[in-house]
């Protein structure tokens, strides 16, 4: 149907990008093709150290699925959006289709190495996340195709993982977010992946803060110069929601304190996390 409705057609999961975006006529399709009819669509599944979610399951599922009890960093981004009426409706598909800028999920999708499907009557063909998203609100889709799929490595054992949101409120995007995953060794981390979220056109991932982490035992001073080094990959724009200064001061302490939570998780310890609020 979206091949042979152009592009004046638009797909619509959830709703909770869309219909907004319509309603203040800053989207304005001629058909919309109602994906929420087509079964077998809202799914997760794990084979072979993969977890794959169909793109219609929502975020209120993912939330409430003993895949996200496994890996907290899910649960932390799944728990954190919006209110119960966004993600009982929104989808994990939509959101990333949608690459706005503050999103949740692309920011802690990319830590952990994951690769999108795509459909469309040509074919089916697989793109890593940081190739999916070209800029803000802006994908690798052609017109005519769809997000079937989300495939996630599943982290390695000794992994650990944490998501933090600042937040005005509930129903707003973050201020600023950091996700972090790291593989531990003891106190030693073995690999790290820091990303930063509504701080730049798209997630931005911050390679000097995980530099500054490979290899490194866990302490004040490593933990510090990855903040730092978050702080200065940060690139956010001066809006409502805080200053420049405002905003990289958010993001390194965001960095210290997800860094925390995630070798605790690492270790095997149940820590709490996910969105604050101001
Ligand atoms: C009040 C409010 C607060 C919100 N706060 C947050 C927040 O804090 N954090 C956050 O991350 N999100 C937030 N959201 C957005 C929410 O997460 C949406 O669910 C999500 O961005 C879009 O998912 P959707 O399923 O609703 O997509 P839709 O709105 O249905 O679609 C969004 C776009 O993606 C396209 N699309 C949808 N599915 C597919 C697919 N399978 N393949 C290709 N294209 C597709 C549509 O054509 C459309 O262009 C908020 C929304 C609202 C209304």
């Amino acid at each position: 149907m979206l091949s042979q409705l152009g592009s004046d057609a638009k797909l619509l999961a959830g709703g909770q990008s869309l219909i907004p975006l319509m309603k203040l006529r800053f989207a304005n399709p001629s058909h919309l093709v109602d994906l929420n009819f087509i079964a077998g669509t809202s799914y997760i599944r794990e084979d072979n150290g993969t977890l794959r979610f169909g793109p219609l399951t929502r975020h209120s599922e993912i939330e409430d699925s003993s895949t996200a009890a496994k890996i907290p960093i899910l649960h932390d981004c799944a728990a954190g959006i919006a209110d119960v009426q966004v993600r009982n409706r929104g989808t994990i598909g939509g959101s990333l289709a949608e690459a706005d800028p503050s999103g949740d999920w692309a920011v802690v999708l990319m830590t952990l190495g994951t690769q999108i499907r795509c459909l469309s009557t040509e074919g089916e063909r697989t793109i890593d996340l940081p190739d999916f998203i070209k800029d803000a609100y802006t994908t690798a889709l052609a017109q005519d195709e769809l997000v079937s799929e989300i495939a996630v490595r599943v982290p390695p054992k000794g992994s650990g993982g944490a998501y933090l949101a600042f937040k005005r409120a509930a129903p707003v995007y973050p201020t600023a977010s950091v996700a972090v995953q790291l593989v531990m060794d003891g106190n030693t981390c073995k690999e790290a992946a820091v990303v930063l979220g509504c701080v730049g056109l798209t997630a931005i991932r911050a390679n000097d803060a995980e530099a500054a982490l490979r290899g490194q035992t866990l302490n004040e001073q490593s933990i510090s110069a990855a903040a730092e080094a978050a702080r200065e990959a940060a690139d956010p724009q001066p809006d409502m929601r805080g200053s420049t200064e405002y905003k990289r001061t958010l993001v390194a302490a965001l960095t210290k304190r997800a860094i925390a939570i995630a070798s605790r998780r690492a270790r095997g310890e149940q820590v709490e996390a996910g969105h604050l609020y101001a």
